[in-house]
Order: structure tokens, then sequence, then C-alpha cells
């Protein structure tokens, strides 16, 4: 995938509701903006990376980029589950994420316990790639170091790589 690694920034906003929170895996979505300058090669599926809100620390993430229920599967969704407890909800909040790798195409279970252990296992997946380091690398990127409050729309100050390679698309 000529696209990976691929970062986006945008505020967190409510999802479609479907209890990803009650499965133990809340997933932050992404709003209109961040999902509609996703390149057309980022297929649907499961991907890793490195995931921030606001100006907080670096955590491991995984993202699932699927077709989203409300614009009737005609738009893309990106969710992150941030493989951190976090002590509140962050929605409202800015996230920033790099897409590193993906691990497996989306597919259907047939049981709740067995949905649950694919992302389990897609988690536990994550962890481990991400010590890689060429993985490891880019949760030192300055794409994290420079997360900008709201409002988003300022030039950026600096020109960085990760930066050059967000506005490339
Ligand atoms: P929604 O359908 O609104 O996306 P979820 O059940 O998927 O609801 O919960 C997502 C929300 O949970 C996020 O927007 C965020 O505010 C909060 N949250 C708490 N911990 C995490 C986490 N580790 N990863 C992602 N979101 C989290
Ligand atoms: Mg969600």
């Amino acid at each position: 995938m000529k696209s990976l690694p691929y970062f986006s920034r945008g505020e967190v906003i409510r999802g479609f509701g479907r209890g990803s929170k009650e499965l133990g895996i809340p997933t932050a979505n992404f709003s209109d903006a961040v999902v509609d300058t996703l390149p057309g090669d980022i297929g649907t599926g499961i991907y890793y990376g490195w995931a921030c809100v606001g100006n907080g620390e670096v955590y491991k993430m995984v993202m699932s980029i699927g077709w989203n229920p409300y614009y009737k599967n005609t738009k893309k969704s990106m969710e992150t589950h941030v493989i951190h407890t976090f002590k509140e909800d962050f929605y409202g909040e800015i996230l920033s994420c790099v897409m590193v790798g993906y691990i497996r195409p989306e597919r259907s279970y047939s049981s709740l316990e067995a949905l649950i252990e694919a992302i389990n296992n897609d988690i536990e997946e994550a962890k481990m790639k991400l010590e890689l380091p060429e993985h490891l690398k880019l949760r030192d990127d300055n794409f994290f170091t420079s997360a900008p409050s709201p409002p988003l729309d300022l030039p950026p100050t600096s020109a960085s790589t990760s930066q050059t390679i967000m506005n490339g698309h």
C-alpha cells in the first residue's frame, strides 16, 4: 500500500453507537473531514499504528476502516482503538494518528465472542509489530509533537516530513 505510513489528524466525533465500549474496545471515530481525504488505495480493513489525543502521550493503536452505515455504506469510516486505558472520554478532542501497517481485511463473525477474540488478536499483533525499529521511529515523528490545538486550519509552522506527506494527499 503506497500510502503507508499515512498521517491523519482531526476531531473525535460521536460514532454510530454500535456499543464498542460495551465490548471493552471503544473506538474513537474521526470526523468526515478526515475520512474524506483518505487516499483511494487505503482499503477497508484493520490497520495498526500510533495515536495521540491532544498533546498527550503517543500510544499504540489499531484502526478499523469500514463502510459507514450512516452514509448507506457509500463512505468510509475510520475508528481508532487506542491501546491505553483513559480516565475519561475524549469526544471533541483532536486525535492524531499514523497508520503504519495493515493487519487483515474486514470480515463478519458468527458470534460476539469470535469478534472480540479477533480484535484482541489484532491488538496483540499491533503491539508486537510496532516494536520493530522502523515502526518505533514513527512514534517519535515530529507530527506528534506538533499537534495543534483547535482551530485546526492554521497553516503548519514548519514543513516537517510528515506534514508534507499529510498535505500531499
Ligand atoms: P462511539 O460510537 O461514539 O464511537 P464507542 O463505544 O466506540 O462510541 O466509544 C468511543 C469513545 O470512547 C471515544 O470517542 C473516546 O471518547 C472514548 N474512549 C475511551 N477510551 C478509549 C480508547 N482507549 N480508545 C478509543 N476511544 C476511547
Ligand atoms: Mg466508536
